[in-house]
């Protein structure tokens, strides 16, 4: 088994809702375990004019190998509608594999550690409530670290639902 920790978002038709069914379905993946979820996060799109996202992050064990498991995040974003019509447009549910194990991935359609995860608040600080406090990442780099370099700003944490 591997732990790994999965980003997910949504900005459309009731994106609390699309995460929550998104968990169901991981904890249903072949071969794998549903570890945690963290608290979700409300944030602004990277990108004016889209409707703020809410985000998360999971953790799983699982036996699965890195593209059956990207195949498989893909099927369950596609079962809960996304459409994808340009680069970063609004989306039902967008599930990333931030970290897999201790693995580097340079694949053409995966590349882990998720390769913008340093920017991104939404991705960092959901993270570390599920992380081990000293975690690094496959490419030596500390999570800690990316954290005191990433400020918790445009970030809200939500009450418990
Ligand atoms: P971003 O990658 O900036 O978060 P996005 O999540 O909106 O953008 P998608 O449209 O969901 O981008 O995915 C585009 C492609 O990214 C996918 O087809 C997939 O092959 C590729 N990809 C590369 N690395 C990863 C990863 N770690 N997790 C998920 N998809 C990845
Ligand atoms: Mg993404
Ligand atoms: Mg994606």
């Amino acid at each position: 088994m591997e732990r790994i920790y999965i980003g997910m978002g949504s900005n459309l038709a009731e994106p609390a809702e699309q995460l929550r069914s998104a968990v169901q379905a991981l904890a249903q993946l072949p071969d794998t375990q549903l570890v945690g979820v963290s608290a979700f996060y409300q944030s602004d799109s990277l990108l004016p004019g889209q409707p703020r996202y809410t985000n998360a992050v999971a953790a799983l064990d699982s036996l699965l190998a890195p593209l059956d498991l990207l195949d498989a995040l893909q099927a369950i974003e596609t079962g809960q509608g996304r459409e994808r019509l340009e680069r970063w447009g609004p989306r039902t549910l967008d599930l990333d594999i931030l970290l897999f194990g201790d693995r580097l991935i340079d694949e053409p359609h995966l590349k882990v550690p998720h390769y913008h995860m340093q920017a991104r608040a939404f991705v960092l600080y959901p993270l570390a409530e599920l992380a081990p406090a000293d975690l690094r990442l496959a490419d030596g780099r500390l999570l800690k670290d990316l954290l005191a370099a990433c400020p918790f700003v445009g970030l809200e944490r939500l009450p418990p639902a």
